[in-house]
């Protein structure tokens, strides 16, 4: 499973034998093969906003963005919002989590679009908008199943440098309330940004103490104009090494893994780490495209079967994805717009499909909102 000629750097710097590296890995994977079912499936992450009142966290496309446009100003469409939550339940995907900038939607905007994604999904929806005070979460109950923090690491001094504006304390706070009020809580972890191997024990400390029941372990992305723009990519090994360590230690905690269009090759190391699903992948701009392909296949080589779909529509005509609009408890003209916004995405899908070969340049001016990161 290790490519030896491309891991060796990695093994030095994480100073493990490649037999030990592999050891730890089967570990691992046997742990999860005894605790869950042989399955993998894309985690879709939906943003309402691409602004965020934050804005300084070291390794954040955001940082680097112009301070002048109000944070509200980025607030995505609700129509679109709500599209693309009707595309991901038709398709499979699983909803990580529902997100946005801090501060962008007032508490009734984001009650209403709670209400509405969770109709669509049936079921209740991961919240992650920074630190919620606990009568705003008394306020959502209704309809979200958990929170998640965006710690993005654990060490205090490392966690310092990286998000100066945005401490561990908050969130804290809030996965205490959370308990309190019977949520589940989820949390992110970043490789890459210059953790240790000796922070493994801070996290699951972490984790222990705020009774965390799912993890997201993303690795760096290295974005210009940021203190890492010449960072390294961590390599498959260093993604693996957390998510293995952390299924060892939790058999049962739900570790989701973040790839990106350079890392897709990743993914069956990452998955016979322990991770049960993966997020991070363009999937709206990326549907049906050889990318697309090329995850899925990447996804199935662990042996585990592919629930839902990055490459096919449903079998589904117009009239039927007009009665998925219809049905939703919503006014006549909301239902309209998010009609139009739908067959918009559908269309640029079905493009997608009808031209395998789009050159990668035009993906990327598709927009930005399909994946970034979230506070
Ligand atoms: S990491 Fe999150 S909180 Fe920090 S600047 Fe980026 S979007 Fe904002």
């Amino acid at each position: 499973m290790i490519d030896t000629a491309h891991s060796t750097a990695v093994l030095e710097d994480i100073q493990l034998e490649p037999q030990e590296l592999q050891a730890l890995i089967h570990r691992a994977d046997t742990i999860f093969k005894a605790h869950f079912p042989q399955t993998v499936c894309f985690e879709r992450a939906i943003f309402f906003s691409w602004g965020c009142t934050i804005g300084d966290c070291t390794f954040c496309y955001m940082s680097t963005q112009p301070k002048d446009k109000p944070p509200r100003e980025t607030k995505r469409s609700s129509e679109s919002i709500l599209a693309e939550f009707i595309i991901a339940k038709q398709l499979g995907w699983d909803i990580g989590f529902f997100t946005g900038g801090i501060g962008v939607l007032k508490p009734d905007e984001q009650e209403q679009l709670l209400k509405t994604a969770s109709e669509i999904i049936g079921e209740k929806i991961w919240l992650s908008v920074g630190p919620v005070a606990k009568p705003l979460l008394q306020k959502y109950l209704p309809y979200i199943k958990g929170v998640v923090g965006s710690t993005e690491t654990i060490n205090p001094e490392l966690h310092k440098i990286v998000c100066p504006s945005k401490p561990l304390a908050p969130y804290e706070r809030m996965f205490e309330a959370a308990k309190e009020l019977n949520l589940k809580r989820a949390m992110t972890f970043i490789v890459g940004m210059g953790e240790t191997h000796d922070d493994l024990k801070l996290l699951i400390d972490f984790i222990k103490k705020y009774q965390i029941h799912k993890i997201h372990i993303y690795s760096l992305i290295p974005q210009k104009g940021t203190m890492f723009e010449n960072a390294s990519i961590p390599t498959a090994e260093d993604q693996a090494w957390w998510i293995a360590n952390l299924r060892i230690a939790f058999p049962e905690l739900d570790i989701q893994c973040g790839i990106w269009e350079d890392r897709i090759a990743y993914l069956p190391l990452l998955l016979t780490s322990g991770a049960n699903s993966f997020s991070k992948f363009r999937a709206l701009n990326l549907f049906g495209t050889k990318l697309a392909d090329d995850v899925e296949f990447q996804a199935t080589l662990t042996g585990r079967s592919f629930v839902g779909t990055l490459t096919k529509l449903p079998d589904k005509t117009d009239e039927n994805w007009n009665q998925e609009v219809d049905r939703l408890s919503l006014d006549q003209d909301m239902k309209e717009r998010i009609r139009v916004k739908l067959f918009q995405y559908l269309n640029q899908m079905r493009k997608n499909l009808n031209q395998k070969s789009q050159p990668k340049s035009e993906i990327k001016k598709q927009g930005m909102i399909d994946e970034l990161h979230h506070p």
